[in-house]
């Protein structure tokens, strides 16, 4: 079954399924003395170390956690508890009007429950590029801030411009946070330039449910307890998730190879899809994108109708914007682009997309406008 939906989850990659079922088999809680928990420590350092090398950063600076969502909440109430802390309170929390709704919901959440503390939006540009210029009148403003930004957004795999973003972040003192999740293995990171950064495995070809904060400035633990991660994250460990991670990050850093496949792939896949379907409009294109994704509107069809036709010729994509309920919201990565009037679906590739999946999806959708453009133009 065409499988293109990888910046919702990707298929487990063979080298995690192995790393996965080598932790099952040990027995040893990492933070035991024995040999077993030796054992088990020593495997979740390896990992450490590849998803470090991945981001771009120190081991010592990656923690573990059970996913993105839960990273970028680590940063942003461990951030602003810090700042409080060192009495040098954090008075603006700016995100990006693209960001995950796991960026979005934690800093709405945080500004209404602590007192002193705004939330400003960045606008971005018709082209789901964060307006730079936007950003570097905000940060004149009074007060310290912290800023959240994604290196490339899940919906339309716009690449934002963290290099600019970090420079005007550092030179106004403010602090940055990263989402790297869905641009983790498409493009290289460099942790070095935030503060914090954000990653998760599952969108790798790692199992569901485990994640990493990368951990560059102060910070206060929201999980306390056993004082594992060195007390920035307690908990035992997920031993097996954390393993499948590392083992993902590992494939998806050493195969530049799956990067020119994947761009090839796409780009064909675009031109073949404007070729057969001229209506189409790719959303994005005309910005840096990832090598994997495509955001695909045909006039007049709605996201959900089109998801769903797919889904019965048995092929798998999203809408630009899903929700866990399964129903399909409005997207507000599209209305931040001033599109909120379209409706779009996302193909993403990755590790083990094929040709096959590529024209399954095109011949899906000439099948389907064929059907439904009489209505749509109507
Ligand atoms: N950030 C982005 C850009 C995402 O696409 C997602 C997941 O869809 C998350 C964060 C949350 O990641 P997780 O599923 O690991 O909680």
């Amino acid at each position: 079954m065409p499988y293109c939906d990888h910046n919702a989850t990707a298929p487990l990659r063979p080298e995690a399924r192995e790393a996965v079922e080598r932790a099952l088999s040990l027995t040893g809680n990492p933070s035991s003395v024995h040999a077993g928990g030796r054992a088990a420590r020593a495997m979740a350092e390896a990992a450490r170390e590849a998803v470090a090398r991945l981001a771009g950063a120190k081991s010592e600076s990656v923690i573990f956690t059970s996913g993105a969502t839960e990273a970028n909440a680590l940063a942003l109430w461990g951030v602003v508890e810090a700042a409080m802390d060192a009495g040098k309170p954090i008075a603006r929390i700016m995100v990006s009007a693209i960001e995950h709704k796991s960026v979005l919901k934690t800093a709405e959440a945080i500004a209404e429950r602590v007192a002193g503390i705004r939330l400003e939006m960045v606008p971005v540009t018709v082209n789901g590029v964060l307006d730079v210029e936007a950003l570097t009148i905000l940060l004149h403003g009074e007060g310290r801030a912290l800023v959240a930004v994604m290196a490339a957004n899940n919906e339309t795999g716009v690449v934002q411009p963290v290099t600019e973003i970090s420079r005007l972040c550092r030179a106004s003192g403010a602090l940055l946070l990263v989402d790297a999740v869905t641009a983790a293995g498409k493009m290289p990171l460099d942790a070095g330039l935030c503060d914090y950064m954000s990653l998760s495995g599952h969108k790798l070809g790692a199992p569901q449910g485990v994640g990493a904060l990368i951990v560059g400035g102060p910070l206060v633990p929201q999980l306390v307890g056993g004082g594992q991660q060195k007390g920035l994250r307690a908990g035992t460990e997920n031993l097996s998730g954390i393993a499948g991670f590392g083992a993902a990050a590992k494939a998806a850093l050493s195969n530049d190879e799956e990067r020119t496949r994947l761009a090839t792939l796409r780009d064909s896949f675009e031109h073949t899809l404007k070729v057969t379907l001229p209506e189409a409009v790719i959303l994005g294109a005309n910005a840096p994108r990832l090598c994997n994704t495509s955001n695909i509107v045909l006039p007049g069809l709605a996201a959900e109708n089109m998801v769903i036709a797919l889904d019965l010729d048995g092929v798998m994509v999203s809408s630009g914007s899903s929700c866990s309920s399964g129903k399909i919201a409005a997207s507000h990565v599209l209305a931040a682009m001033g599109k909120g009037d379209l409706s779009s679906i996302r193909v993403s590739f990755g590790w083990n997309s094929s040709q096959d999946d590529a024209d399954a999806v095109v011949a899906s959708l000439v099948k389907l406008w064929q059907r439904a453009r009489p209505r749509a133009a109507a």
